[in-house]
C-alpha cells in the first residue's frame, strides 16, 4: 500500500486540480494507496475543499491542524498516520508533479529506502531561492556525506519504517534523508518535473536560509555525536583546559625564576579565561551524556539498529 502526505497551507485553488491529477496516476498503478492531506491551520477555504473531497472518495483521509505547526509538523503528523508500506511526501501547490510517482516507486521496488526528488530544472526566483539553496544543497552534502542535489524538494518517497521512525522538530524534514544514514539507509535520487507556483503564494522567505545552516549542525551532532557527546564538549573543553594551564605554567615559571611583574599581563587573563571555558565545557559534555542516557532509555531506544537476524531467536 502507498501512501501519500501532503501538507497544505492555504491552497484552496491548488487542492482540486492536484487530487484529480493525483488520483489518476494512482489509479493507474493498481495498488491500494491513500492520500493524506495535512491541513495546516490555513486561513482560507483549504478546510472546505477537503471535506468536499474526501466525503466523495474515502481514500482521501484529512488531518486537520488547530492552528499553523509548520510543514514539517504537518508532515510528521502524516507519517504517524501513514498506513502505506511506501510514503510518498509531496506539496499541494503543484509545483510537485504526481506523474512523477511512479518513477519514484520504481526505485523503490529497486530497494532504495529513500528516493528522492530533484529539481533539474527548478522554477522558481534565482536569486531569493535558487542560488541559497544551491549553496545550502552542497553543504549539507559535505557535511553529512549524503550527497543530494536537492534536499529541499518535497517529492521524495520513503520506505515507512524509515519515515516513521524519527520525531521531526523544527524545519528538519528536509534533513530526513541525512537523518537516516546513521541507520544506514540506501539512498538515491531521480530528476522530477518542477513548475511555477500558479495559485496562492509561496510560504518562505530568504529567512529559511539561516534556519537550514543552523540545523545542519544539528544534524551532524545527531549522526555522529548523539550516543557520545561529551567527546564534543569534553573534547573541546580539554584543549582549552590545556591551553590556559600551559599559559598559566609559563607566567608562573617566569615569576619563579626571573621575579617579573604578571600582575597586569592580558595573558594571565586569558589563561584563567581559558581554563574556566574548559572546566565548564567538560562537565557540559558530562550533563549532555547524562541526558542523552535519558533520552535513550525514556523511548526504549537503541543506539542501534538491526537489519536482519539469523538463528536468533528473541
Ligand atoms: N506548508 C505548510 N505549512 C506551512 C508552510 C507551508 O503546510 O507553514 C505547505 C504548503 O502548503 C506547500 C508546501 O508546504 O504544500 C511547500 O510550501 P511552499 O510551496 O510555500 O514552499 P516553496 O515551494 O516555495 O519552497
Ligand atoms: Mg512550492
Amino acid at each position: 500500500m502507498i501512501s501519500i502526505v501532503i501538507p497544505a497551507y492555504n491552497e484552496e485553488e491548488n487542492i482540486p486540480v492536484l487530487y484529480e491529477k493525483l488520483k489518476k496516476v494512482l489509479d493507474s498503478l493498481g495498488k491500494d494507496y491513500e492520500i493524506i492531506f495535512v491541513d495546516d491551520g490555513s486561513e482560507d477555504r483549504t478546510p472546505e475543499v477537503l471535506k468536499e473531497i474526501a466525503e466523495k472518495d474515502k481514500k482521501v483521509k484529512v488531518i486537520r491542524f488547530r492552528r499553523n505547526y509548520g510543514q514539517t509538523a504537518a508532515m510528521y503528523a502524516g507519517f504517524e498516520h501513514a498506513r502505506g508500506d511506501v510514503i510518498i511526501t509531496m506539496d499541494a501547490d503543484l509545483q510537485n508533479d504526481p506523474e512523477d510517482i511512479p518513477r519514484l516507486l520504481e526505485k523503490v521496488e529497486e530497494g532504495y529506502d529513500i528516493v528522492s526528488g530533484w529539481r533539474k530544472d527548478r522554477k522558481d526566483p534565482f536569486l531569493s531561492r535558487k542560488l541559497p539553496s544551491k549553496i545550502a544543497n552542497w553543504i549539507i552534502s559535505k557535511v553529512t556525506g549524503v550527497e543530494l542535489h536537492d534536499y529541499g524538494c518535497t517529492l521524495k518517497a520513503y520506505r515507512a519504517e524509515i519515515a516513521k521512525r524519527y520525531r521531526l522538530y523544527g524545519d528538519m524534514h528536509r534533513f530526513l534523508p541525512a537523518l537516516a544514514k546513521r541507520f544506514g539507509a540506501r539512498i538515491t535520487e531521480i530528476p522530477v518535473r518542477h513548475h511555477p507556483r500558479l495559485y496562492g503564494r509561496s510560504k518562505y522567505g530568504i529567512g529559511r536560509t539561516v534556519r537550514v545552516i543552523l540545523d545542519i549542525f544539528l544534524v551532524k551532532f545527531l549522526n555522529e555525536y548523539i550516543t557520545k557527546p561529551l567527546y564534543v564538549f569534553g573534547g573541546a573543553g580539554f584543549f582549552l583546559f590545556l591551553a590556559g594551564f600551559l599559559i598559566e605554567l609559563y607566567l608562573t615559571l617566569l615569576k619563579l625564576f626571573t621575579g617579573a611583574d604578571i600582575g597586569d599581563r592580558p595573558l594571565l587573563i586569558l589563561g584563567v579565561l581559558l581554563i574556566l571555558a574548559g572546566i565548564q565545557l567538560i562537565s557540559t559534555g558530562v550533563i549532555a551524556e547524562l541526558i542523552i542516557r535519558t533520552y535513550y532509555e525514556s523511548r526504549g531506544e537503541k543506539p542501534y539498529v538491526i537489519e536482519e537476524k539469523i538463528n536468533v531467536e528473541d
